[in-house]
């Protein structure tokens, strides 16, 4: 492993960290404050299409999507992009800017890998442009979803369309007025082998029979504009082109899908992570109580150390985790997957809580983006599959190693 970045990658941090400094973060209090306005949900923040604009001038654009999908593709390896997504996790409002938001990263990539030329044409060009934004319909509130051979969507084939029928809930940036597609994960034969059953489709937001119930908030936010949704979908009829790569094959899909997408959130984290520590140190800097500042108490000294220690620990495991999915792909790098799943949105949480504490009311109020870290670090703890699946596959495949090692 070598973790020297390339000079491509350098000059990119360079460029990304000089966006953020002039665009993002004299801007980042206000942001907070519009989003959080109930007068402004689910609208964008008035700034961000000219963010946009710039960041595809400055070649800031579509930085995730990795070096193989070609033309696609503007051409780093996930080892060079690790230290850029880092970067954009320092601020919430960020990653958008950059066209490197979830869930379309995701999507872009099941239809950069999976899509036909007439559904990259009509879905991943206007996504790639951000001119539209998309969602991925998995999880259904009946159902432990965690486990998605649960899934119980149906699609049938009916002639030359499809009719889905089924509730999902947990819908990301489906409330947001820019979505305008929805991956959906249903079964199309729910007699065949448990992971032949389910298939992928893409459907388009708009498409009669579908019905947004309300939008599900997260620690009593709305994270507007995006927004989580619940929705229910009553005999949704598409064309069967819009089918992704074949019936029975939406594990193969979701296993293309979850690979890079996965440790993007990682990555992000370890940013929000780095940022929440550099704000402990400068407030415990400044302030004073008992008679000493607060950097001079050996308990916030240690909780400072600990932090450093910790998010380094996570960032080499995540480049080395990004490292093996470029030089072996991402079966291989599916052990590594899971570690980091698992270590960094709770190092995460626990760093951004160490911070919250220096900083006494302050850290939990919208006077610093620590309150919106430490909800980024806790809800990836479930929403990207939980802690405990990560771990129950992780620890099943070592087992079955050292079984055939034997
Ligand atoms: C903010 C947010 C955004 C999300 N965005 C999306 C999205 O865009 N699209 C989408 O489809 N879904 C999304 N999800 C849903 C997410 O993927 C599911 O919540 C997750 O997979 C868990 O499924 P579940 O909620 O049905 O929990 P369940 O499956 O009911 O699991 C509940 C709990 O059981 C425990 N558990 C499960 N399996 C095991 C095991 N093997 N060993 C030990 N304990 C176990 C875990 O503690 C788990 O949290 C999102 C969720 C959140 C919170």
């Amino acid at each position: 492993m070598n973790f020297e970045y390339t000079q491509k990658s350098i000059d990119l941090q360079n460029k990304l960290k000089k966006f953020m400094e002039h665009h993002i973060y004299p801007n980042e209090q206000d942001h907070q404050t519009y989003t959080a306005d109930p007068a402004n949900l689910w609208k964008n923040y008035p700034k961000l299409e000219a963010w946009k604009e710039a960041a595809k001038i400055e070649g800031l654009w579509n930085l995730f999507l990795p070096v193989g999908y070609g033309d696609l593709s503007p051409g780093l390896t996930n080892l060079e992009y690790a230290p850029l997504a880092e970067i954009m996790g320092r601020s919430a409002a960020a990653s958008e800017v950059f066209n490197c938001s979830a869930p379309d990263t995701g999507n872009m990539e099941v239809l950069a890998k999976y899509g036909t030329p007439e559904q990259q044409d009509q879905w991943l060009k206007p996504l790639l442009d951000g001119k539209i934004r998309s969602a991925f319909l998995m999880t259904e509130p009946d159902v432990a979803s965690s486990d998605a051979t649960n899934i119980q969507t149906s699609i049938k084939k009916e002639g030359d369309e499809y009719v889905i029928n089924g509730q999902k809930w947990w819908s990301s940036g489906a409330m947001n007025p820019h979505c305008k597609v929805f991956i959906v994960m249903g079964k199309t034969d729910a007699t065949a082998h448990r992971h032949a059953q389910q298939s992928m489709i893409l459907v388009p937001k708009d498409t009669p029979g579908i019905e947004v119930i309300r939008p599900l908030s997260v620690f009593g936010s709305w994270d507007s504009p995006e927004g989580h949704a619940e929705i229910k979908l009553t005999n949704v009829r598409v064309p069967a082109s819009n089918l992704l790569l074949g019936e029975g094959r939406g594990f193969e899909i979701a296993q293309g899908r979850l690979g890079p997408g996965r440790i993007h959130h990682c990555m992000r984290l370890i940013g929000a992570a780095q940022a929440s520590l550099d704000l402990m140190c400068k407030r415990v800097a400044e302030r004073e109580a008992f008679g000493r500042k607060l950097k001079d108490f050996s308990s916030i000294r240690q909780d400072i150390a600990k932090s450093a220690c910790e998010i380094e620990q996570a960032r080499l495991l995540t480049l080395s985790c990004a490292d093996k999915i470029d030089k072996f792909g991402v079966k291989e790098a599916k052990k590594l997957i899971s570690m980091i799943k698992v270590v960094v949105p709770q190092m995460t949480c626990t760093v951004v809580d160490r911070a919250i504490q220096a900083h006494g009311g302050m850290g939990v109020c919208q006077d610093t983006p620590l309150a919106n870290f430490w909800k980024y670090g806790r809800i990836i703890r479930i929403a990207d599959g939980p802690d405990e699946v990560h771990m129950y596959q992780l620890g099943r495949n070592l087992v079955k190693e050292k079984l055939v090692d034997q």
